[in-house]
């Protein structure tokens, strides 16, 4: 980090300053321009408050010149992150397709669905149980029982179970659940991350809505800062001007996030559209980008779907997207260098 003070700064400020520095084990070197002192700062500076840094009266600029996310760097970390679930894996060159339902609405919808996405090649099974609903009048998910046909699907197909938590207090209904997904609206919800950080189960940490790189991954430093190394990127679209789509997906997040961490990154094409027809194309353009994996709504009827029918594909849909889904996956490895 480096610190430019301001032109004739107060002497006794600036000591203050340094030695509040030097008390958090910082070494400073100082060096005297013709106008402006700068002091760069050496040691562990993530512990540093940017912001407060830049408020002082004898500060006129602060720069951070490495990442404040260390753990989640791939700096420090160079081997991908693999994370192994039930028979398969999330990342190390496996296409992950995550597949189910919005919500649980009940049994049978749960097990059809649950069997026509395993028949179609689906590696792990998805569907909500506590769902964040924008309206407090809208389904909010069937909770506990939820996870209960979730479980019983996880049986009759083998497939690994993901599902959303909403609050720390959840956390005991997921012993059997394989994957513990947070979703956008808690991608800040740092209590619950660190709660997260402390169990062993995967978290699939969703991007929050307007939340920028940096964000996203000091929100993963924060699920590892408590010892869990074991996280999933989820791209899901991010906030624009645009209205068309529900979302605006961005897939520059595949590259960037490859670059500066080494986690498994997967997209979820379903919310970063809000519709059926965008999903196919756009799983296609991020497994040709580099994904990690996909995660894709699948009702057994759309239209009568309790939550996100429109974005919804039905299991034939599905099938016939999966397949093109699995020969892009072997083509790209043909150009790999
Ligand atoms: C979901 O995957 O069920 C979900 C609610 O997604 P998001 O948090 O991305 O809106
Ligand atoms: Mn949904």
């Amino acid at each position: 980090m480096i610190v430019i003070l301001k032109q004739n700064p107060n002497k006794n400020q600036v000591e203050h300053l340094k030695t509040w520095l030097e008390s958090k084990n910082i070494k400073i070197h100082e060096s005297v321009g013709d106008s402006h002192v700068i002091l760069g700062l050496v040691g562990d500076t993530s512990q540093l408050d940017k912001d407060l840094i830049s408020a002082l009266d004898i500060v006129e600029d602060v720069k951070r010149v490495q990442e404040p996310y260390k753990k989640a760097n791939r700096k420090f970390h160079d081997e991908d992150t693999v994370i192994k679930v039930g028979n398969t894996q999330i990342g190390g060159g496996t296409l992950t397709v995550i597949a189910g339902p919005c919500s649980i609405e009940g049994e049978e919808q749960m097990i059809s669905v649950a069997k026509s996405v395993k028949e179609a090649g689906a590696t792990i099974l998805r569907g909500g149980a506590f769902k964040p609903r924008t309206s407090p009048y809208s389904f909010q998910g069937l909770g506990s029982e939820g996870i209960e046909l979730l479980k019983l699907a996880k049986k009759e197909t083998g497939l690994p179970i993901i599902t959303e938590i909403m609050e720390i207090s959840q956390l005991p209904l997921f012993d059997e659940v394989d994957i513990i997904q947070v979703g956008t609206r808690n991608m800040q919800n740092f209590n619950l991350l660190r709660e997260l950080g402390r169990q062993n189960k995967p978290v699939m940490l969703k991007r929050g809505m307007s939340a920028t790189y940096e964000e996203w991954l000091m929100s993963a430093e924060y699920v590892m800062a408590s010892g869990n190394e074991n996280i999933i990127l989820c791209e899901r679209g991010v906030r624009t001007f645009e209205t068309y789509t529900r979302n605006t997906l961005d897939l520059a997040a595949i590259p960037v996030l490859k670059k500066l961490s080494h986690f498994p990154v997967i997209i979820d094409p379903s919310h970063a559209t809000g519709k059926s027809s965008l999903v196919s194309p756009l799983a296609m353009a991020a497994v040709a980008g580099g994904a990690d994996g996909v995660m894709i709504e699948v009702h057994n009827n759309p239209e009568r779907a309790w939550c996100d029918g429109p974005q919804s594909l039905n299991p034939e849909a599905f099938g016939k997207m999966n397949k093109k889904l699995i020969a892009l996956h072997e083509f790209m490895k043909t150009l790999d260098d």
